[in-house]
């Protein structure tokens, strides 16, 4: 049932078994997984169905590293859905070996609490209730190109990427959203603090918009799905106050802010046309948009001393009208267009795709000319499959006869504690609540496993006779290109993360925050490393296993607050 600013009273009225703080797609995951166990929800979330710039603003953090990560509003919506509303909706489940210690990885020598075996059992709900289709996960190249790969398994390309067919999760489940009785969906309500005893929360302050004020709400059990930065902001709020909680001023909460390396350093050009057929996007036979990612195996990871990677060949970049393509050019053109481009796509990806104006977009209109029949049948296709189809293509791959593409890696931000999350002590939001202050970085540790693998795909690929790669930095500047492209803040991983005891985890294995028990964490933040997969399925299997423990051990239905 959506509560369209209600006021306080009403909320305190509500006799509900468990508190959500955040309807993005984790929260509101962990609410409907919640209410199918049987539970009477309250979620409260900042925003309303429609952006609200003044609370926007309210994610208007301050960003000491504006060179390496995104302005708040380019990396969080507050409203209904979250960062569903900026999300590619791109599904992909973190690797075995993600779980494990690496010893030859700096930050990331230790298992985690959990392992993959533990949240397998969650990922066919999570891809459902995220709209992304079955768990298939690999498909194998069509022969005589699998025999070629299979021959040599230190890279495939066999496994997937699955899409949501609708990135905004909140219009997926609206249905049950408007008109479930035990799940209250309160907007404009956002918590601004907390009043606790030493292990429990007892009260949310909750800011409702109706009164522009905030007051106390009583509370059983809670879970923090604000996302990672709002969700880290608001636990250093309470530690701020209480400065033993969360392992003090020099445990891990706020640190290890990792997202994601990602960018391209070099092109790849395919031997084979067969070989860039099969990166095309497809459909799976249940309609789901599905991509072949290129990754390296466990032991060519551990061999060559890599983090997590993967790759995948992309258009040219669209920004260079060198490339000559009409429908490259009609993509620029439509991104770089400032009433247009924002309407079409997140702007932290548009900026990407169309770099930093100004923009020259004559040598685009000439290929726009020089083309006309690609132009035209491209871009109406294209439209109707990304705005009109029932299913919205997620982007586009388009072949060239010189068999030519950008490469982009995506790769494993390693945790380092100097990355981190504080309290900005000069700037509050509209609420009270304190702004986060974000200095986030990558560091030669990073880059350099990322070197290393692009020189190993390149053995492969050769060794297989699949292709071959062109740097586009010389060799006396190896690491450049990485750190020139690396630029995040949209997966906002490891800032209250998982971890064995106090001294190295905000949260246990079951997602419960060690020092106040009925407090549960749902987010990326609680991600320990951060894979070379996209982070949200992973938060969304986590939250529902936390949501299964919950109700297993009857928290739930009013009793005891769980145990580790
Ligand atoms: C441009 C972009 C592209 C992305 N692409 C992908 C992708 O392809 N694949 C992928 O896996 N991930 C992607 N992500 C990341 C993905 O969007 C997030 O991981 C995901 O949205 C996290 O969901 P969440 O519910 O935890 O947090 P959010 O989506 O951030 O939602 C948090 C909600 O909490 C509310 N809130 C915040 N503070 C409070 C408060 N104090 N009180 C009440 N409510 C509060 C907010 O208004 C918001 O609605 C992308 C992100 C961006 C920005």
């Amino acid at each position: 049932m959506l509560l369209d600013r209600p006021r306080l009273a009403e909320l305190q009225a509500l006799d509900v078994d468990l508190t959500i703080i955040g309807g993005g797609p984790v929260g509101l995951v962990s609410a409907l997984a919640a209410r199918a166990a049987g539970a009477r929800v309250l979620l409260l979330e900042s925003g309303r169905m429609d952006r609200d710039p003044a609370i926007q603003s309210q994610s208007d953090d301050t960003i000491d590293t504006p060179d390496t990560h995104h302005a708040g509003p380019l990396t969080t919506s507050r409203r209904l859905g979250g960062a569903g509303h900026l999300w590619g909706g791109r599904c992909v489940p973190f690797d075995p070996i993600d779980f494990r210690g690496r010893p030859w990885l700096a930050g990331c020598t230790e298992d985690w609490p959990v392992t993959a075996a533990d949240l397998a059992p969650y990922l066919a709900p999570a891809l459902d209730y995220l709209g992304a289709g079955e768990p298939l996960l690999e498909d194998p190249l069509p022969a005589p190109l699998n025999t070629r790969l299979d021959a040599d398994t230190a890279f495939t390309a066999h496994r997937l990427e699955r899409w949501t067919a609708d990135p905004r999760i909140e219009r997926r489940h609206m249905a049950q959203l408007r008109a479930d009785r035990d799940l209250y969906v309160a907007l404009g309500c956002s918590v601004c603090s907390a009043k606790h005893t030493k292990d429990r929360i007892t009260h949310l302050d909750v800011w409702t918009e109706a009164e522009g004020r905030a007051a106390a709400l009583p509370v059983g059990q809670v879970i923090l799905a604000a996302g990672g930065v709002a969700s880290t902001r608001f636990l250093l709020a309470l530690q701020a106050n209480h400065p033993a909680l969360f392992g003090g001023a020099q445990g891990p909460l706020g640190r290890f802010y990792m997202g994601h390396v990602n960018g391209q350093i070099a092109d790849i050009t395919f031997e084979d046309a067969a070989l860039q057929d099969a990166f095309c996007y497809y459909t799976d036979a249940a309609g789901s948009y599905i991509r072949r990612r290129i990754t390296p195996s466990e032991q060519t990871q551990q061999d060559h001393q890599l983090s997590n990677v993967a790759f995948w060949p992309v258009v040219p970049e669209i920004s260079d009208a060198r490339h000559r393509s009409g429908p490259l050019s009609a993509v620029f053109l439509g991104l770089s267009m400032p009433w247009l481009g924002p309407r079409l796509i997140a702007q932290a990806i548009r900026l990407k795709h169309i770099g930093p104006p100004p923009y020259r977009r004559l040598p685009h209109l000439r290929n726009l000319l020089t083309d006309p029949v690609g132009t035209l049948g491209f871009v109406p296709a294209f439209i109707w499959q990304r705005y009109g189809a029932r299913t919205r293509v997620p982007g586009f791959f388009l072949r060239n006869p010189a068999q030519r593409y950008g490469l982009e890696f995506h790769a494993e931000h390693l945790p380092n504690a100097t990355s981190r999350i504080t309290l900005d002590p000069t700037r509050r939001d509209r609420t009270g609540l304190p702004h986060a202050r974000v200095d986030f970085r990558f560091t030669q540790d990073d880059a350099a496993p990322i070197l290393r693998a692009h020189e190993a795909l390149e053995d492969w690929l050769k060794r297989r006779g699949l292709g071959r790669l062109s740097y586009r930095y010389g060799p006396e500047v190896p690491a450049r290109g990485i750190f020139e492209e690396a630029k995040h803040g949209n997966h906002q991983i490891g800032t209250a993360r998982m971890g064995h005891d106090a001294s190295d985890g905000v949260v246990d294995r079951w997602g419960t925050c060690f020092d106040l028990r009925n407090l549960h964490i749902a987010s990326t933040a609680v991600l320990p490393s951060s894979s070379q997969a996209n982070p949200t399925l992973a938060a969304v299997q986590l939250a529902l296993r936390t949501v299964a423990h919950l109700q297993q051990t009857g928290a739930l239905s009013g009793q005891e607050t769980p145990h580790g």
